[in-house]
């Protein structure tokens, strides 16, 4: 039944490919691998059909996957005019980071793999039982006979390697690694993505990481800790992002569940969750206002950081010791 679902839709997007020439693809705010791999996998497919294509990710592309090609294609600003608008990796509407009035009315595409999704377009390819975004753009590559070479394959392999931690996450399938290894096949060389997106950092980036760790936190199961915009000065880091800090802190034993909070400029902090097992973090961010996946989820929230830190803990640890009853 769902296969039949998802063989529709990909019908449809293929007719919205076949009719349209002008395109804009968006990836959502604060962009990790998966957002920009499939970004550029998907522009590039369309413009060697011979289509226009206006890659969008309105807050760029983080200096650390600069080394993937095409990435200086990619602009900022979200244009007037557009024939189709296709979201990818964008879970809801507000993730986009476009305003609604610029929209040309309902995006036409949106292709997912996060179990919030709202389905918020005409037409919607959602599958969370995929590792990444750029997995259900492979066989969406392959059913709609769009071109798949090495560069596109390289896309691809960036979303799946960085999504899974290095195929080391719970959502990776014996699908996940038969697509990689497929992908390998097309020409994309597995090491160099790997090596590039996972195994490599700055001095001010491991700089920043040491400023979060002094401040380490354990309560029952939580381990968690905060990135402050002093840190980030300090540390001289200049991204937004978190450097990556929170999958250092999801390797700790006594996690169950790991927390990263990063101050944002504007009175807000970006949260991170991570959990082992038990745990539905994606939940747990849902109820924050935020979204993600069962065991990968974050959320912006509005206020002092201090304050939100003491709120997300005892969200966190209501949600571990209900669990933990259950289990009894
Ligand atoms: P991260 O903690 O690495 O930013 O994100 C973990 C997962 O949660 C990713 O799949 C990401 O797309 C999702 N996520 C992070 N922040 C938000 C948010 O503010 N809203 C929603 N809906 N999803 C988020
Ligand atoms: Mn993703």
């Amino acid at each position: 039944m769902m296969r039949i679902c998802v063989k529709s839709e990909i019908l449809k997007a293929g007719n919205l490919i076949e009719t349209k020439d002008d395109f804009v693809i968006v990836g959502h705010i604060r962009p990790d691998g998966d957002a920009v791999g499939s970004l550029l996998a998907l522009s590039r497919c369309l413009q060697r059909i011979g289509k226009q294509v206006v890659p969008v990710l309105v807050d760029g592309v983080p200096q650390t996957l600069t080394f993937i090609a095409d990435t200086d294609e990619i602009r900022t600003e979200f244009p007037d005019e557009y024939g189709a608008l296709i979201a990818v990796d964008v879970s809801d509407l507000g993730r986009l980071g476009v305003d609604s009035a610029q929209l040309n009315g309902q995006p036409d595409l949106n292709i997912d793999h996060h179990p919030t999704n709202t389905n918020f377009a005409a037409i919607n390819i959602v599958q969370p039982t995929a590792a990444a975004t750029t997995q259900i753009l492979y066989d969406f590559i392959l059913e709609l006979d769009l071109p798949l070479d090495p560069q596109i394959a390289t896309h691809l392999m960036l979303g799946l390697v960085t999504d899974t931690i290095g195929f080391r996450t719970s959502n990776v399938s014996a699908k996940t690694l038969n697509v990689a290894a497929a992908l390998i096949d097309h020409g994309a060389v597995l090491t160099e993505v790997y090596q590039n997106s996972l195994n490599r950092r700055s001095f001010v980036a491991a700089r920043y990481w040491g400023q979060g760790l002094t401040r380490l936190e354990q309560h029952n199961g939580v381990v968690i800790t905060s990135l402050t915009l002093e840190d980030r000065e300090i540390a001289g880091y200049p991204g937004i992002d978190d450097a990556n800090l929170i999958n250092v802190l999801s390797t700790i034993e006594e996690a169950q569940v790991a927390i990263l909070l990063v101050e944002q400029e504007g009175g807000s902090v970006k949260i991170s969750w991570r959990s082992k097992d038990h745990v539905n973090v994606a939940e747990l961010a849902t109820s924050f206002g935020g979204g993600g996946h069962l065991r990968a989820a974050g959320a912006i929230i509005s206020g002092e950081l201090e304050t939100v830190k003491q709120e997300v803990l005892a969200a966190s640890l209501v949600a571990i010791n209900g669990v933990m009853e259950l289990d009894k």
